[in-house]
């Protein structure tokens, strides 16, 4: 259960993001979502759902932000275009995914009681 194991890393990190402010509500995680990140959005969803029990996020709805995947030259930081040969058109270096390569918590939308 890959998306289990990145909801629960998910749940934590987002229990790191509110621990300055106590008594902080989560509504909305917001959550990007590689394109070749392997993993099945609506998977990530109903892991989400499942998982959220009992965690600060129990009342907060999911958004997925799906990122496209986006290539870099490893030798001189030139953008490669998606294409069958991820060579460097400039020095022929290799390909570096720099985007779309992995899930992360993009933004919280929190409710934080004045005091
Ligand atoms: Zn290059």
């Amino acid at each position: 259960m890959h998306e289990a194991s990145l909801v629960t890393a998910l749940f934590d990190q987002v229990d790191r993001s509110i621990a300055p402010h106590p008594g902080a509500i989560v509504h909305r995680v917001f959550v990007r979502v590689g394109e070749l990140a392997g993993v099945e959005p609506e998977l990530l969803r109903l892991a989400y759902d499942t998982l959220r029990e009992g965690r600060t996020c129990a009342g907060a709805a999911i958004e997925l932000v799906s990122e496209p995947a986006e290539w870099q030259c490893r030798a001189c930081a030139l953008p490669i275009p998606r294409g069958e040969v991820l060579r460097c058109p400039r020095c022929e270096g290799e390909a570096r995914l720099v985007r779309g390569g992995e899930v992360f918590l993009d933004r919280l939308e929190l409710e934080v009681p004045d005091v």
